[in-house]
């Protein structure tokens, strides 16, 4: 094999790196990023490799894209276009300069509704694209299962095809045009060619090269019919058959030549895409779908065909061990417990989709007689409620995350590989094949996940290896084997997945020397010095080189805990890039850079855990950088596959930074221990915004935000109750049955900020019959007047021992509670659940165990009382005709906010909507931080304050959080109550809450 790619010289690494990032800043405005951190954080994607490049260049527009490539080309630098860089053949490795087009170039240009056709930058993201289509009725069609991180440049770099593929096909059914820069610099339209064609060639350079690839295919014209592999998808190698279209699924519908689908599925190799041309699809009135269960893997492959026959819009089979995992996830656990309820091992989703209802019904039947009738071996669930199919949809995805993460029961050291994934089969071979490949499998003692595209034959079989137990060795027999099956059933090695680093070496088995040759003149055409891309497609690697390898060999498990396990656990995927689902990352939404991303933290902390940033490691600046905007809102922790909790890694990095804390950090961090004298002297904090020119102050000697600071009271909820049980107020004795008996946290904030919450709680509690209690410091605590806390600002400034000393004095006082059987609730959720998550790794031993398992959010007890019987008060109808529901980003990353719409549907005659997901912005006090103000406020602009911008007067703004509160208050003007406020109002004589923007309402 020829070398691959132009090794980069020692020198290069050093001075002419540097040269070229000081030539590149003096032609571009975007950003130029060579040093270590930015380098290390491109050098890998979804894949298992990793190849560091000589720099990442972030354009800000075309002319910046232009002006880099000129450079490098002059330069004779290699150039490595990047999207999301989710591939997970390793398509966005290189070690040339990496173009991110995913910051900036992201961006619709126009938009045709009639003509249904759209013209896009290529770094959008394809969820964000849907979701500016789907008002028209219109989508594009593609639908990865990565769709909420995948951009369009690197759909159509890799060929990309989704999960309705036997309907919409490939990337290359649905590009029209490609705007392309070729290798010399030149601009250039590809598009129809021919009779039809709309625009002609308007370079020579493009002229002389077409006219080259037509004689090229013209030559191969017959090897192309002789070897083509005849399958519903095929994504390897360039193609060629766009001059004889041999595919079972034409390019195009009258056989015509469309330039643009020799350039789809090139991976960076020919050119860089500067603008798509898009073909959109109408959104079909009406689908339908089931899920059929089988007791065996050939049960569900050999059922294929004939449901292929029913034309269903998807067929997707997913392993039941897949979901296996996913019982963890409270919304999805009853689907699962559906689902796998008859023990199947296989599952197959099918969907019929289209304009009408009465056809699809028929076909629905037909599949229900045919496939799973009397006799047959499969299980029939119809789901017909769309709210219930995106839920199995959902569940699909996440089944599928899981999987290629590694997320899997019982996996241990092992974990899913890529790299005999998606090999496409014709139909009708499809069970001899699965047959035979899993005797390979059998052979080697190799385990593996199946899922995939059954409805083309595309399916994904994921070994679970040890890479790092030096189980590499067993990925090239297995391949071997695979491609030659693969070959003998007439089908394609790369059916989905694309070439990159693993699959560029196979291509020669599936198309044979004399093609492989072709595809190297057609990179020769395009890319005579080899300059784009290097290494896939044509001259590869060895797909297990280890040189190149993200995971080197080491001790067999990875550490159970901590940085270094995060680190091992991200696979890269780049879920946390997501911007139109679920609640992550808000910092990453609103910069849109790598280094703020979930995968860019983790992958810093990588760096710095191989001694990459010098002797400090993890507390060395780069790190501090990374995590500079996290506003620990936990939503990577339940939504990322491999659940990398970055608000932890944060906390565990702050901790080991060696610089002291600034004044500022170190007064918020110990607000639990000056708190009780500012509210016994309340007029003298609130002077900072009472008196003009105190706010500057602050902000210069604190770095504290010009934002008002919450207000200090002297009526705080603890000196209340102090003087209710004085008097001996209150309710007496426990319920009859004794078991009515609940402990009231009453955390800082609300103690100190606005105790009508507590109070409020108090009043529901009692009026459910309960008695109340409140959390007070224990006996023989060094500090009994001092209220207790859990900690969470210590924790937030990295202050370990504090946390920890904190926590167990809160763990002291309520255990012998917690012993005796009672329940923790908790108002504010940051800190109730503080007490569910950290309290557990401060290594508090039992105790916080216990309470962990015992210490509930006000909803989630009130809602598990009346699951238990326990009467409810009896509420009035609400002052208030809606309430629009902002759960606390701790709420949503807990699976606890159902439980609040929950409660609040007691209310009668008060419509609960949901404010869409997501943080505020005000995570840990983000935003009372002079360098956080700001990127709050942006947080709380991606959806939060707009909506609540949009709700009437008669809409009631609900949140648990304090800061959310906050956050709505200055952000969008307008008062937000505790849910625990809201139920009060509805009681009888509950009294409605004057609600005031600058304030919490009083
Ligand atoms: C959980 C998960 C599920 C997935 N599901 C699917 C699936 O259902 N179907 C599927 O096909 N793939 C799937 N993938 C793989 C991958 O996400 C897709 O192929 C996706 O389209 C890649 O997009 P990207 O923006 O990440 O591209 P990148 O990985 O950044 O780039 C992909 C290739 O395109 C090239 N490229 C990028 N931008 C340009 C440009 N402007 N000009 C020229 N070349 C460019 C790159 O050099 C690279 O070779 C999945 C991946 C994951 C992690
Ligand atoms: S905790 Fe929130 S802000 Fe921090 S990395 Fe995770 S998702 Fe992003």
């Amino acid at each position: 094999m020829k070398p691959a790619e132009p090794p980069i010289s020692p020198r290069a690494q050093s001075g002419e790196r540097s040269r070229l990032a000081q030539r590149l800043r003096r032609v571009i405005r975007g950003e130029v990023l060579f040093d270590a951190a930015s380098r290390g954080r491109y050098a890998t994607d979804a894949s298992i490799y990793r190849v560091e490049p000589v720099g990442v260049v972030v354009p800000v527009d075309e002319a910046d894209l232009l002006a880099a490539l000129e450079l490098a080309r002059e330069l004779g630098v290699p150039v490595v276009p990047r999207g999301a860089g989710s591939s997970q053949c390793g398509q966005a490795l290189g070690s040339g300069l990496v173009i991110d087009t995913s910051r900036h170039l992201n961006r619709i240009l126009a938009f045709d509704p009639a003509a249904r056709t759209v013209e896009v930058q290529p770094g959008i993201v394809l969820d964000r694209l849907n979701a500016q289509l789907a008002p028209a009725g219109l989508w594009f069609p593609v639908d990865v299962c990565s769709s909420a991180q995948a951009t369009l440049g690197g759909m159509a770099g890799n060929n990309a095809s989704g999960v309705r593929s036997v309907v919409y096909g490939n990337m290359v059914h649905n590009v029209v045009g490609i705007d392309a820069i070729l290798a010399d610099g030149t601009p250039e339209h590809f598009g129809p060619f021919g009779v039809g064609a709309t625009r002609a060639l308007g370079s020579a350079r493009a002229s002389a090269m077409v006219s080259r690839l037509f004689q090229l295919a013209a030559r191969e014209r017959e090897e192309i019919e002789r070897v083509w592999p005849r399958v519903l998808r095929r994504v390897g190698g360039y193609n060629l058959d766009v001059f004889h279209p041999v595919s079972v699924r034409p390019y195009t519908g009258d056989g015509s030549v469309n330039l643009a689908h020799l350039l789809v599925g090139s991976e960076g190799t020919l050119a860089h895409f500067r603008r798509l041309h898009l073909k959109l699809a109408p959104l079909p009135g009406h689908r339908l779908l089931a899920v059929l269960s089988f007791p065996s893997l050939p049960a569900a492959i050999a059922a294929v065909p004939e449901i292929a026959s029913l034309g269903p819009s998807a067929v997707e089979l997913l392993d039941a061990s897949m979901l296996v995992p996913l019982r963890g996830v409270r919304t999805l656990r009853p689907l699962v417990d559906t689902l796998l309820a008859g023990r199947p091992a296989a599952l197959l989703l099918v969907e019929f989709a289209g304009d009408e209802r009465g056809p699809l019904l028929r076909r629905l039947r037909a599949l229900e007689e045919g496939v799973a009738g009397p006799g047959a071996q499969a299980a029939f669930l119809e789901v017909a409620d769309p709210g219930r199919q995106r839920l199995v949809w959902a569940l699909h995805r996440a089944a599928i995350e899981g999987a290629l993460v590694g997320a899997l029961v019982g996996v241990g050291a092992r974990r899913p590989v890529s790299f005999i994934d998606e090999c496409a089969v014709p139909l009708p071979r499809l069970a001899e094949y699965v047959e035979a490949i899993e005797e390979t499998m059998r052979r080697h003692r190799v385990a593996g996940v199946w899922h995939g595209r059954a409805s083309v034959g595309a399916l994904s079989l994921r070994p679970l290896l040890a890479l790092r137990a030096g189980e590499a060795a067993k990925m090239r027999p297995i391949a071997e084997e695979a491609a030659a099956l693969v070959r003998h059933f007439g089908g394609a090695f790369s059916g989905g997945q694309g070439d990159g680093l693993a699959g560029s070496e196979w291509i020669e088995r599936d198309f044979g020397p004399r093609l492989a040759r072709a595809f190297e003149e057609v990179k020769a055409i395009f890319d005579p010095d080899g300059l784009m891309n290097p290494g896939k497609i044509v001259h590869p690697l060895r797909m297990d080189d280890g040189v190149r390898m993200r995971v080197a060999p080491g001790p067999a498990r990875a550490p159970a805990d901590g940085v270094e396990a995060a680190v091992a656990r991200c696979d890269g995927n780049g879920r946390c890039r997501a911007l139109d689902s679920g609640a992550m990352c808000p910092s990453y939404r609103i910069t849109l850079d790598e280094r703020d991303s979930p995968r860019g933290r983790v992958n810093t902390l990588r760096l710095a855990l191989e001694g990459r940033f010098g002797p400090e490691g993890v507390g060395a600046s780069e790190v501090a950088q990374a995590m500079a905007l996290c506003v620990s809102c936990k939503a990577c922790r339940s939504e990322c596959p491999s659940a990398v909790d970055v608000a932890r890694l944060k906390i565990e990095a702050l901790s080991r930074r060696p610089q002291t804390l600034s004044r500022g950090e170190r007064l918020f961090a110990s607000l639990p221990a000056w708190a009780p004298m500012a509210s016994r002297l309340p007029w003298l904090p609130n002077l900072r915004d009472r008196v003009p020119g105190m706010a500057a102050l602050t902000g210069r000697l604190l770095g504290l935000a010009r934002r008002p600071l919450p207000r200090w009271r002297r009526d705080t909820f603890l000196r209340a109750w102090s003087q209710r049980a004085q008097l001996g107020q209150g309710r007496g004795a426990p319920a009859a049955d004794g078991d009515g008996r609940v402990v009231l946290f009453a955390d800082c904030f609300s103690n100190h900020f606005e105790p009508e919450v507590p109070h409020a709680a108090v009043r529901v509690l009692e009026a459910a019959g309960l008695r109340v209690e409140v959390a007070r410091p224990a006996p023989n605590d060094p500090q009994p007047g001092r209220p207790l806390c859990c900690g969470r600002s210590y924790l937030s400034a990295g202050l370990l021992d504090r946390a920890r000393a904190e926590a167990a004095r809160t763990v002291a006082a309520l255990a012998p509670l917690i012993e005796e059987g009672a329940d923790v609730v908790g108002l504010e959720p940051a800190c109730l659940l503080t007490m569910r998550d950290e309290f557990r790794w401060l290594g508090l031993g039992d105790a916080a165990q216990a309470l962990a398992g015992r210490a509930l959010l006000f909803e989630e007890f009130l809602v598990r009382e009346r699951a238990a019987r326990r009467p409810m008060p009896a509420f009035l109808t609400s002052p208030w005709q809606r309430a629009l529901l902002h759960g606390h980003c701790h709420q949503q990353a807990f699976d606890a906010v159902p439980d609040l719409v929950q409660v609040l549907s007691w209310v009668p005659g008060l419509e609960v909507a949901s404010a869409p997901a997501g943080c505020c912005g005000m995570g840990d006090g983000f935003g009372y931080r002079a360098d956080g103000h700001g990127a709050s406020l942006r947080m709380g602009e991606l959806g939060l304050l707009p909506a609540v911008r949009d709700a009437d007067a008669s809409t009631v703004i609900v949140s648990d959080g304090f800061g959310c509160r906050r956050q709505i208050a200055d952000g969008a003007q307008r008062g937000a109550l505790h849910v625990a406020r809201v139920l009060e109002a509805a009681l009888p004589a509950g009294g409605v809450p004057i609600l005031r923007p600058g304030g919490a309402g009083g």
